[in-house]
């Protein structure tokens, strides 16, 4: 039977010692039910959204909090049981088609350019961010406007490798300027302006992003603590409970704290760069693709491009993907609870675990 998100309690304590150990170290896990007393007018529209009262009456909740980052989500059963539907495929379509011709199908001069210059690669340009986030803010526009063709781990490759290519510039104009980031933000509901497929990349001065930065001294007061890696025993974990895979000696998992929907972690060897997640990245990204998602946000998380005096030592180069949702819905996915509390989620991460390990690419 495939296994859920329910049973995630009973899963944990059948784990081997040390790997429990490991799970018991990183996750608080949890549940409860919730219950209600629906009218009898309710019940038939109960029945045809949820397929029974009982599914409602008494609703599962499974709680999972990371000790260690203190992250946290929330799986409702009920909502993880609902069929996944793909609406506004057509208006998407058209959308992306009615915005071709755009400044991005012409970079050179509907871009401006960095002062050191441009970086080209085989499948993108960069470009100069025109409103920045950072002062090295740049776009790498993918040669490609339709930001949905499919990406083999080859395209994805060389548009790391570019991408790097100008931080390193940017490094080498400026070399306070360590500290780099990349997102890519696909489609509007992932929070990209614009339709065409494009990446962003930032680097930074004085210390990395807070957040990259909290994973750093948190993994290594976890060492301190338990004399443990902390990323190894995250992965010991996910994989014993079967939801990771490897690719391209890159460990690749379905999170149990997922920041939204679907949220994939791959975790490449220390001291390796970016680039060699790429076979991983194009895997999830196509498994995305397969499960009917078109809009998900990727962020790469690494260590400084120079050494700033802390220990990176430990912190693999990673990367996390995920799922923004159906860019038809008006409702944004991410409310009160997300900003505020914890992510709840409805995707089932060893469902998802099943797509990302069962994709050819
Ligand atoms: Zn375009």
């Amino acid at each position: 039977m495939q296994p859920t998100i329910a049973e995630l309690e009973d899963r944990v304590a059948a784990l081997p010692p040390d790997v429990r150990a490991a799970a018991e170290r990183i996750f608080a896990v949890s549940s409860t039910v919730g219950r209600l007393d629906p009218p009898a007018e309710m019940r038939e529209w109960i029945t045809k959204q949820f397929g029974s009262i009982d599914a409602v009456t008494a609703q599962k909740i499974v709680r999972v909090t990371n000790l260690v980052m203190l992250e946290g989500a929330l799986f409702n059963d009920l909502r993880a049981r609902r069929p996944v539907e793909v609406k506004g495929a057509d208006e998407l379509r058209e959308t992306i088609e009615r915005s071709r011709n755009d400044p991005f199908c012409h970079p050179e001069t509907g871009t401006p350019a960095d002062t050191f210059g441009r970086i080209r690669g085989k499948h993108g340009l960069t470009a100069s961010n025109v409103a920045k986030y950072d002062g090295y803010h740049g776009v790498l526009v993918f040669d490609e406007h339709d930001p949905l063709v499919p990406m083999d781990a080859e395209t994805i490759h060389d548009r790391l490798l570019t991408a790097r290519r100008w931080a390193l510039a940017a490094n080498e104009q400026d070399p306070s300027a360590k500290y780099y980031f990349l997102i890519w933000n696909c489609l509007w509901r992932a929070g990209g302006s614009i339709v065409h497929g494009h990446m962003q990349m930032t680097v930074t001065r004085g210390m990395h992003y807070p957040r990259v930065e909290m994973l750093r001294r948190r993994s290594l007061e976890y060492d301190e603590q338990y004399g443990r890696d902390y990323f190894d025993d995250l992965w010991l974990v996910h994989d014993g409970l079967g939801l990771g895979h490897e690719r391209d000696g890159a460990r690749v998992f379905a999170s149990l704290t997922p920041v939204k929907e679907s949220e994939v972690v791959i975790l490449g060897r220390p001291g390796e760069d970016d680039t060699s997640l790429a076979a991983a990245i194009a895997g999830v990204i196509s498994a995305y693709r397969r499960r009917g998602v078109v809009s998900y946000n990727l962020a790469l998380l690494v260590p400084p491009l120079i050494a700033d005096g802390n220990d990176w030592r430990r912190f693999p180069p990673h990367a996390r993907l995920v799922d923004r949702g159906d860019p038809a819905n008006k409702t944004s996915d991410i409310g009160g609870m997300e900003l505020y509390a914890a992510s709840v989620v409805a995707a089932d991460p060893f469902l998802l675990a099943e797509a990302l390990a069962s994709g050819e690419n």
